[in-house]
């Protein structure tokens, strides 16, 4: 069958429909507004404001993907990372919280979750619940399966025993995804994903992480001692939490690279205006060559981080197979991240390099990039794997 036209062509990958357009555009505005002047305060305190997650939910960005009969946004996955990119332009702390919130917690619950199950959490996660993806340990971290998080069967539940490390959100928590291994003897078969609710007897959030970068979003410790899970808070097949961990994962890469492509472009916009406004030798100093091939290839190297992560975005959309593409997505954004967060402090000079402007924080923020939902080297595993077997 010859395709119509409309079919027959491919659209750009950076040509955003109408809905999207308007989405990305009141997000945009959002983070500017909103969040832009609380930015320097909360990073200081290491403290995101409770006031500013609420109008999160009001929005609808903590619920993108949600059904609307659950009381979310209907929207798509692309939508998700949009937003991330977007919020991340100004500040990366605001957008890990929606990312893990949307691409991991509640993107693992649509996918797994039984009707019960979505029945009473999905309206929670839409409208007041913070989520956290709780998988590493202090001995898993690259080697997440490696978890020494146990669940023993009790009647009808688990009794779950374990420590977890690192834990996005898990300060503002209301429900955490925890990865325990019912089975040890059957090593990754064994992991099993439960709902934990945070007033759940026997759970509490530790330590909160003090941080070189995204600093106001909140790393924590998570305590499990003999915390009796309900059997019905399974998410998905008992063993079948590996599956739930990397499918998710793969998911929530292509929305790390979303969050440090929008962290580049927030660089490389002040960048590009105070070279438009700073003055030496009687010129802009954007007027220089030198500064402007800077400029340049700052723009070149966003825009090859936004094809890899859009182009990652659509085809998990398509229902396409996207493993490399999600890990060349991360591996490739977090890297230009960094390079355009560290050429945007060199553009500014000395300001950049002081808290005055907001250059240097951006610049401590990419860091992340590279290490959380696998580092560099672990994307780079993977591509190979896909390459050689
Ligand atoms: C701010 C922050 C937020 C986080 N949020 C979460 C969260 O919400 N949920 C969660 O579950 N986890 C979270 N993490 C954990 C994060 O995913 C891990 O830190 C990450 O996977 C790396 O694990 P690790 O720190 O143990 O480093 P390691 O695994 O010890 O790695 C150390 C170094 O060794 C290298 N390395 C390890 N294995 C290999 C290998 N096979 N080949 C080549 N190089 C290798 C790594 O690339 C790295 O450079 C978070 C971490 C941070 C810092």
């Amino acid at each position: 069958m010859i395709p119509s036209t409309s079919e027959a062509v491919a659209r750009p990958l950076t040509l955003l429909s109408e809905e999207e357009e308007m989405f990305r555009a009141t997000v945009r505005k959002f983070a500017r507004e909103r969040i832009g002047p609380h930015v320097r305060d909360m990073d200081e305190k290491g403290l995101f404001r409770k006031d500013i997650i609420q109008e999160f939910f009001g929005l609808g960005l903590m619920s993108v993907e949600i059904p609307e009969e659950y009381g979310g946004q209907g929207g798509s996955f692309f939508q998700a990372v949009l937003a991330v990119e977007e919020l991340a332009a100004v500040d990366p702390s605001a957008s890990v919280i929606v990312d893990v919130q949307n691409t991991l917690v509640n993107n693992a619950i649509l996918r797994w979750a039984n009707a019960d199950q979505r029945r009473r959490y999905l309206p929670k996660l839409a409208a007041e619940w913070v989520g956290s993806y709780a998988l590493s340990e202090a001995q898993a971290g690259s080697d997440a399966f490696a978890l020494t998080t146990r669940g023993v069967e009790d009647g009808d539940a688990y009794v779950l025993n374990g420590r977890k490390l690192w834990i996005t959100n898990a300060y503002e928590g209301s429900l955490y995804l925890v990865f325990a291994n019912i089975n040890p003897e059957a090593g990754h078969r064994g992991i099993t994903c439960f709902l934990v609710e945070r007033d759940m007897a026997g759970f509490a959030v530790g330590k909160k992480e003090d941080k070189l970068g995204i600093r106001a979003s909140s790393t924590c410790e998570l305590i499990l001692d003999n915390v009796r899970v309900p059997k019905a808070n399974i998410l998905g097949e008992a063993g079948k939490g590996y599956k739930i961990a990397i499918e998710t994962l793969n998911e929530g890469r292509v929305a790390i690279g979303g969050q440090m492509l929008g962290l580049a472009e927030g660089a490389l916009q002040h960048a590009v205006k105070y070279a438009k406004e700073r003055k030496q030798f009687g010129k802009t100093i954007g007027e220089f060559q030198g500064v402007q091939f800077e400029l340049a290839r700052m723009a070149v190297d966003v825009e090859t981080a936004r094809l890899l992560v859009y182009n990652a975005a659509r085809l998990r959309e398509a229902g396409k197979p996207f493993l490399s593409e999600a890990a060349m997505a991360k591996y490739q954004a977090s890297q230009v991240a960094e390079t355009v967060a560290s050429r945007a402090v060199e553009i500014l000079g000395g300001v950049g390099f002081t808290k005055d402007y907001p250059v240097e924080k951006l610049y401590r923020d990419a860091k992340i990039g590279r290490i959380y939902e696998g580092t560099s080297n672990i994307q780079m595993a993977t591509i190979a794997r896909q390459l050689i077997g």
